[in-house]
């Protein structure tokens, strides 16, 4: 696979797909812009290079359809600040007019081509929308990370179409970054893995438990491993179906020689309510009609002490329901706690990324992950369809 400072941009029409699926509120203004952000060094790169960039991104679910305010128009507004520069906005992405832009650009412009999931072809990964797509450039540049674990036309589909074909420079630290921490990284090696649900992330797991030294569970999911270990859990979430898995988990974390650590106390509420009263408790100690919400104080206690000696810590899912201030202690403990470690630190996943920069911590993280499936794929152990069909494109 190649990088796109090993290819030949000069006055080239370079198609960059990105993830630019950024959170917008009431009024289509941008919530957050890192996703725009972490762009940047490949367009800065195109342009240096005195390139054509054309640029294509989805952005939100319009089903195929042209929803007015899941245009990218605000996208392409604030990157023309960033980059002081005009950047122009197709009407759509493919068709004669968008040919007729493209082929009228002058060298070291720039062009974004409108929401790619206006048409219902991308996510079907359709051939002809692909070669569509594909055939108005001479070099395409996959920096879609967040989207890599997708089969679409504007990341698998159209490799068939473009003569030369690569990454950008996020993609490229977000894969090493991952075959960092996946492929004997400096020991000891701590996961923390959190979230809602066990059955979301039994598969990273299962594939973390053959490479790290320790694993921390929270969040949502070890409710069912702490009910897999006997304990009443209330009404905190859990799936039952996967109690036996859960006890099988720590039992093959035993024989592994993998040390695996529980919350031992919990904040507990009656709902998941802001105004709920809120209790701190063993885990031994949760009411049958209350619920866990939180990791308590010795829990965070005890996880920050497992990281002290860590020179390698994974974190994807946090330990509550941080969303809510009641509960948001544990999760933003942790990211304390993860930025204070002296380890090459980690972080993947939507939420877990939204913590870590709620708990003004970003900077302090060697590396927070762009894309949660995606990264959540390669922790599975899993391969990224964006970039298997890049990898065949440089056999052929
Ligand atoms: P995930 O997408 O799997 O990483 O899950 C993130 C979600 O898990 C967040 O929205 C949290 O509110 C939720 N969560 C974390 N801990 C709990 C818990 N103890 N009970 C219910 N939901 C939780």
């Amino acid at each position: 696979m190649k990088y796109i400072d090993q290819i030949d941009l000069k006055e080239k029409k370079v198609l960059c797909r990105f993830d630019f699926n950024v959170p917008l509120d009431d009024n289509s203004h941008i919530v957050d812009d890192r996703r725009i952000r972490a762009a940047l060094p490949t367009i800065n790169h195109a342009l240096d290079e005195n390139a054509k960039v054309i640029i294509i991104s989805h952005l939100g679910r319009p089903n195929g359809k042209v929803v007015d305010r899941l245009s990218l128009n605000p996208v392409a507004t604030r990157l023309s600040r960033f980059l002081g520069k005009r950047v122009v906005l197709a009407r759509d992405c493919i068709g004669g007019d968008v040919r007729k832009l493209i082929d009228n650009m002058e060298p070291g412009c720039i062009i974004m081509l409108e929401n790619l999931r206006f048409h219902k072809e991308e996510t079907e990964n359709n051939d002809d929308f692909a070669k569509k797509l594909g055939s108005c450039a001479d070099v395409y540049i996959d920096d879609a990370f967040g989207n890599a674990h997708r089969v679409h036309a504007s990341n698998v589909g159209i490799t068939k179409y473009v003569k030369e074909c690569g990454i950008g420079f996020l993609m490229k630290k977000e894969l090493n970054y991952f075959k960092k921490a996946l492929n004997n990284p400096p020991r000891p090696y701590v996961a923390i893995v959190g979230g809602a649900k066990v059955s979301d992330k039994l598969q990273v797991l299962i594939n973390l438990m053959k490479t790290v030294d320790k694993i921390i569970i929270g969040g949502g999911m070890a409710f069912t491993f702490l009910k897999a270990m006997g304990h009443e859990i209330g009404t905190s979430i859990v799936e039952e179906n996967l109690i036996d898995v859960a006890y099988n988990g720590i039992e093959m974390a035993k024989k592994s020689g993998v040390k695996l650590y529980l919350p031992v106390d919990c904040v507990i509420a009656e709902k998941v309510d802001p105004k709920s009263v809120t209790k701190i408790v063993p885990v031994q100690e949760i009411n049958p009609d209350w619920m866990g919400l939180d990791i308590g104080p010795a829990t965070i206690t005890l996880f920050a002490e497992v990281l002290h000696d860590a020179r390698t810590v994974l974190w994807n899912g946090p330990m509550g329901v941080f969303e809510i201030d009641a509960f948001s202690r544990g999760t933003f403990a942790m990211a304390h706690a993860v930025a204070n470690s002296h380890a090459l630190t980690i972080a993947g996943g939507g939420d877990t990324d939204v913590a870590i920069h709620e708990a003004g911590e970003s900077d302090y993280i060697t590396y927070i992950s762009t894309g949660g499936g995606a990264s959540l794929k390669l922790l599975e152990g899993g391969k990224l369809p964006a970039v298997e069909a890049l990898n065949k494109t440089s056999e052929e």
